[in-house]
């Protein structure tokens, strides 16, 4: 086992050592928030034809060599083509063809003239413009072309993602899509003094559990499916490692929070040991937070949170998410890594990286009064975590920090 490592580190392990869940098929029109575990390849070219991007005329461009609003030059229009039209005709020199955004450019037309550089005339045009070839001329598969990888495996099938399927002609029932599994995650929080919300009054000593709720509503954000949320245990090694041993039939992932300091009653360093679950980390270098352990369970990943609910937010969102990224096989679920300039002075010395709860906006770190790692509230509202690297001296106003963003 490792420890006292650093962030880096912690999520190198976490990515050594998972592998993504299983992968089967879903029907296209399902697939919705899945993960592809296979590239798809564009069947077809679109757009399939010649497309014009805007409302005007096609012709020859070498038919505009010269013109101007002061030297028009004079094309025949021979048809009209909407959105929907077809024509089989060639066109030909000094002609020109009527087109609407959305129409096949007709063959023998290199370039489209927006409308309000002619005349408008529906027999004559006059041109006021000299064009290029292929001037506004979206050729056939400039979106993608036939045998294009089209999606990535590792693809998150979001609403653009569908709709690129969709207008490859992929977006129906008999399609089968390949997929991953959707990853099921058990949350276990122990804790002898937690009670659930329903307990009341409140029994002296004793705190209602949030982090169970932050933890599962934030799995759902990021589509895992949660099958075993237990709220509360106590603090003997038994009860959760019967909790464990149960959650892990049904999970491909298990996140504790508690007991893992070092404390008397930091009970999961007994319970790991009861269960031989392999551990491989403990002990990260970061605040809050930094008892966080990582461990094997059964090939399962088995990640063990500080109890303190900002602690257990924070760390969720930089180890949890790598290892859901690596579990999913998709790369995207991983935080988004920046940087920002403080909009305050940073006070708060330390010998390790600490992680504060910020507002990002415009370059700009904002961070709420309150940020200790037993707090909560003050997170509600911020969108990322700012990383204030060890520091002995304040670190200034406009200081650069790297930015987590959630
Ligand atoms: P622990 O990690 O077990 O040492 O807990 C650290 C602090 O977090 C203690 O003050 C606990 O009461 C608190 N805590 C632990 N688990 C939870 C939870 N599920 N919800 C809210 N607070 C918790
Ligand atoms: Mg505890």
């Amino acid at each position: 086992m490792e420890t006292g490592i650093s962030v880096e580190r912690a999520i190198e392990l976490i990515e050594q050592n998972v592998r993504p869940v299983e992968a089967g098929h879903i029907r296209a029109t399902r697939a919705q928030g899945r993960i592809l575990s296979e590239d798809i390849c564009a069947p077809m070219d679109q757009p399939p034809w010649p497309r014009s991007p805007l409302d005007g005329y096609a012709f020859r461009a070498a038919d505009s060599t010269g013109a101007s609003k002061e030297t028009p030059v004079a094309l025949r229009v021979v048809e009209t083509l909407y959105a929907g039209s077809w024509t089989e005709r060639t066109v030909q020199p000094g002609e020109a063809v009527r087109l609407m955004t959305g129409a096949p450019i007709p063959a023998g037309c290199d370039c489209v003239i927006r409308q309000e550089e002619t005349d408008g005339g529906e027999e004559t045009v006059q041109i006021y413009q000299a064009l290029q070839p292929y001037d506004n001329y979206c050729a056939a598969g400039c979106d993608f072309h036939r045998g294009d990888l089209l999606l990535p495996a590792g693809t998150r099938l979001t609403g653009n993602a569908l709709g690129v399927l969709a207008s490859a002609g992929l977006y129906r029932e008999e399609i089968m899509l390949p997929v991953y599994h959707k990853v099921r995650c058990a949350v276990i929080c122990t804790g002898d003094e937690l009670v659930p919300n329903d307990t009341r009054p409140l029994p002296p000593g004793k705190i209602y559990s949030s982090n169970a709720a932050v933890l599962a509503s934030r799995l759902s954000e990021l589509g895992v499916e949660l099958t075993t949320l237990l709220p509360m245990f106590s603090d003997s090694a038994d009860a959760p490692a019967d909790a464990i041993y149960e959650a892990a039939e049904n999970a491909d992932v298990i996140i504790t929070t508690g007991g893992v300091s070092v404390g008397a009653k930091d009970i999961l360093h007994e319970t790991l040991p009861l269960l031989f679950a392999d551990r491989i980390f403990w002990k990260v270098k970061l605040k809050p937070g930094s008892p966080v352990m990582f461990s094997l369970y059964r090939e399962r990943p088995l990640l063990s949170l500080s109890g303190n609910p900002f602690a257990a937010s924070a760390t969720f969102e930089l180890f949890a998410r790598p290892l859901l990224a690596k579990l999913f096989g998709c790369a995207d679920l991983k935080p988004i890594v920046t940087e920002g300039a403080l909009a305050e002075d940073f006070t708060k010395k330390g010998c390790s990286s600490r992680f504060v709860r910020a507002v990002f906006r415009d370059g700009v770190v904002t961070a709420p009064q309150g940020h200790s790692s037993g707090q909560l509230a003050s997170a509600v509202g911020t969108n990322c975590l700012a990383e204030i690297p060890p520091i002995s001296e304040p670190l200034e106003k406009d200081s650069r920090v790297k930015v987590w963003l959630l």
